[in-house]
């Protein structure tokens, strides 16, 4: 099953509509199937508002994901902002629920002057943690939490990391974000082998559950620390990539199961109705 769209409101929809009860109508219109609601900046929906628009998206046959806070880190070495971390997680879920969304992506965590070992060996050890909290808070509802593969430098989430994270839980499945695969390495997406290499490393780590992912897709312009910022599909004249082409025939090829979001800087819808066009195509 894949299912195409974008992330929070693009350009063409705030032209035309104001409120997130007119997403689930729009998305149907352009043949979408796919949306994220962003909570980057904090949980702001009350539980009306989620009630309402679960409601809407199901009605419209649309897969929900939530971008959880920005403040995350799970690499934090002081745990009571490793508390709030899990709290913003917890939160995040039970808003979820309302909403009849089933994937969490979230960023893993920064080093914060630690080496990239240690960091990554405190994500793990918090997110076992997060996962007890999880099972005593009793949710009672399929979600998958899916840390993000990261594009700066100063983050953890490279594909191993990323995937180590997941072999903890059946519940955790990897958000790969191309664009910021691309982004971190310098620019090594290229052809239909080189992201067949990033599914091959999630295999190594899940085994057979390395078809069933999230995905973010947005071409990037990065520099030596990695990412710089998001760029529109009609807007890469230096050509930083990823192209989505490529991707297209590996996705279809190795049957993935994935929501794909764009995430483009303004063209989000129109950047997901070309992807699921060109996988149709593929
Ligand atoms: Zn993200």
């Amino acid at each position: 099953m894949i299912n195409f769209g974008p992330a929070g409101f693009c350009e063409q929809f705030t032209e035309n509509f104001k409120k997130s009860e007119q997403m689930p109508m729009w998305l149907k219109e352009h043949s979408l199937s796919a949306y994220e609601i962003s909570f980057t900046n904090g949980i702001t929906y009350g539980d009306e508002k989620c009630k309402l628009l679960g409601r809407l998206f199901a009605e419209n046959n649309i897969s929900v994901s939530v971008h959880a806070p920005y403040y995350i880190n799970f690499a934090n070495p002081n745990p009571e902002m490793i508390q709030k971390s899990i709290g913003y997680i917890i939160n995040s879920l039970k808003k979820m629920k309302l909403l009849e969304a089933t994937r969490l992506v979230f960023h893993p965590g920064a080093l914060m002057k630690q080496s990239r070992e240690q960091a990554q060996s405190a994500i793990i050890s918090n997110l076992k943690l997060l996962l007890q909290k999880i099972d005593e808070e009793n949710l009672n509802f399929n979600f998958y939490l899916c840390p993000e593969t990261m594009g700066k430098h100063g983050q953890c989430g490279t594909v191993e990391e990323v995937a180590q994270m997941c072999s903890l839980d059946n519940r955790i499945i990897p958000t790969l974000d191309f664009g910021h695969i691309n982004s971190f390495n310098g620019g090594t997406l290229k052809s239909e082998a080189d992201y067949v290499a990033v599914f091959d490393t999630l295999k190594k780590y899940l085994g057979d559950r390395y078809n069933l992912v999230h995905i973010h897709f947005s071409k990037i312009e990065y520099g030596a620390k990695g990412e710089i910022r998001h760029l529109n599909f009609d807007s890469d004249p230096l050509n930083y990539g990823p192209d989505f082409a490529p991707l297209a025939k590996v996705l279809k090829k190795l049957n993935i199961s994935a929501n794909v979001i764009s995430e483009s800087n303004g063209h989000q819808t129109i950047d997901a109705a070309a992807m699921q066009q060109m996988y149709n195509n593929a």
